[in-house]
């Protein structure tokens, strides 16, 4: 998941990083009152998960609430790489004398965390990789010894931060890196973390994605995850219990285990259609689960016909199959459904289905025929 930056920044205070005092808004009248709570110079910042908020217009200084209200009324709705602003981070504005980057993530072929830091911050750090690679100072941290201080000061000397900024800018390093660990991100971000007029460190944005798969160990981050923006399927699934992502197209589609769930999709593109979604059912498929799956898909109008494809391992094709037969008693369906069962106990669920069968609910012998019949049913090629 990923965090706005107000959140991102809630997080880094938790872990000790320093951020700028400010408050959310989601009006006008409460940006207002946010600046007059901080005091003025405060920067009025549109809340989107993308980057590039500065140069699309979505960052303002403001000196007073005249220029809140001013700025407050331009980004609120403004549209930002596809991204609609709702809401607004006021804070108190910093004297900035120098822009840096830093970030940890997860190497995966050294199996390793790393750690960049950089003295080129406040561009996208893709760019500086790309113009000047030698600005990026780089770190391994093997997470059985984690990151010392020493560590820190050497990578941001390397890294030639300015001198007065070193010392504070591995603090923040060592913060960064127990954010990332402790907190359980997939990344921690800060560009740029500055060094101040008056010769503090501190982080001025933050971009943090948490790793979903700790999410057992953090029940704080379901107040992330409530303010989350998913579309009304997304919420319904993820009510259901669901591994599902809305996609635009019109052939819903149901798989087990998420390779499948992903091949089904790149079937149905090769036959000429489009996916209305990824749906993972996982190994449950019971007549519950594919009772929630087909109620999801049944509420996305897009939707003109929907693919199951099953391939039964330790999940058995018959029990996938009673629970289609049952889910089908129970959810009326507007599209027809074409069904691909193979794998384990694949010709007894086929059996079991077999009476079932009619013009909407229809089963192929094969992953591309089964694609090719619920492309042609949901209208054909795009
Ligand atoms: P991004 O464009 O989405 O990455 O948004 P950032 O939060 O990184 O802000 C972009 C740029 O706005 C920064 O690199 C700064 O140059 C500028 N900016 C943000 N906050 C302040 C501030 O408090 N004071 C000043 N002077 N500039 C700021
Ligand atoms: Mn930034």
């Amino acid at each position: 998941m990923d965090l706005y930056e107000y959140q991102g920044k809630q997080y880094f205070a938790r872990f000790g990083i320093p951020t700028s005092p400010g408050g959310v808004a989601d009006t006008v009248e409460e940006a207002v009152a946010r600046a007059e709570a901080v005091g003025y110079p405060v920067v009025v910042k549109a809340q989107v998960k993308v980057g590039g908020r500065g140069k699309a217009g979505g960052i303002q200084l403001a000196d007073d609430a005249e220029a809140v209200r001013r700025h407050a009324s331009a980004i609120l709705g403004m549209d930002i790489r596809g991204h609609v602003v709702r809401r607004l981070w006021v804070e108190k504005a910093s004297d900035i004398a120098r822009e840096y980057y830093a970030s940890f993530t997860l190497d995966r072929a050294a199996k390793l965390h790393l750690c960049m830091v950089s003295a080129q911050g406040g561009v996208e750090i893709e760019e500086v990789a790309a113009t000047d690679p030698e600005a990026i100072a780089r770190l391994h941290v093997d997470p059985t010894e984690g990151l010392s201080l020493e560590a820190a000061a050497d990578l941001v000397a390397r890294a030639r931060l300015d001198e007065e900024a070193r010392g504070s800018a591995a603090t923040v390093l060592v913060q960064l890196y127990g954010c990332y660990v402790d907190g359980d991100c997939d990344l921690a971000e800060i560009n740029p973390l500055i060094l101040t007029t008056d010769g503090r460190v501190h982080a001025l944005d933050a971009k943090v994605t948490l790793d979903d798969n700790a999410a057992f160990r953090h029940p704080e981050w379901d107040a992330f995850a409530t303010e989350e923006d998913l579309d009304d399927r997304e919420r319904l699934a993820r009510e259901k219990g669901l591994n599902y992502i809305g996609l635009s197209g019109s052939v819903g589609i149901i798989a087990n285990g998420a390779g499948l769930a992903m091949s089904t999709l790149d079937v149905v593109t090769q036959v000429g259609g489009s996916a209305a979604n990824f749906l993972d059912i996982g190994g449950g498929a019971n007549a519950d689960v594919m009772a929630a799956a087909l109620d999801v898909i049944n509420s996305d109008e897009a939707v003109r016909s929907v693919f199951v494809n099953i391939f039964g391992g330790i999940t058995r094709v018959d029990e996938v199959a009673k629970g289609v037969v049952e889910a089908l008693g129970r959810v009326d369906l507007r599209s027809p459904i074409v069904l691909r069962l193979d794998g384990t106990n694949a010709e007894a669920g086929r059996e079991i289905l077999t009476p079932y069968l009619s013009d909407t609910l229809i089963m192929e012998p094969t992953m591309l025929d089964a694609a090719r019949r619920a492309v042609a049913l949901a209208g054909g090629e795009r």
